[in-house]
């Protein structure tokens, strides 16, 4: 959480500038706490080996999806 000394107060990454000031005093945000902030910030987006297991998940719902119609149609018609 970044912390600015000036205000005495933490503040939300959201609102701390893109420059990394603070949006009251527009004072610099301590440096550590602005790259855990920035941290925070990638861990929010989606990393590409999440969309892998998805694409991979679908595909394989996907074909039992198919694999039950087959048994479906092999059991019933
Ligand atoms: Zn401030």
């Amino acid at each position: 959480m970044p912390w600015c000394e000036r205000c005495d107060r933490f503040l939300n990454p959201n609102t701390v500038q893109p420059d990394g000031t603070c949006p009251s005093c527009g004072r610099p945000i301590d440096p550590a706490a602005a790259a855990e902030g920035a941290e925070e910030d990638e861990q929010a987006s989606v990393p590409w080996h999440f969309w892998v297991l998805v694409a991979g998940v679908v595909l394989y719902l996907g074909w039992r999806f198919v694999e039950l119609l087959l048994w479906i149609a092999r059991e019933w018609f």
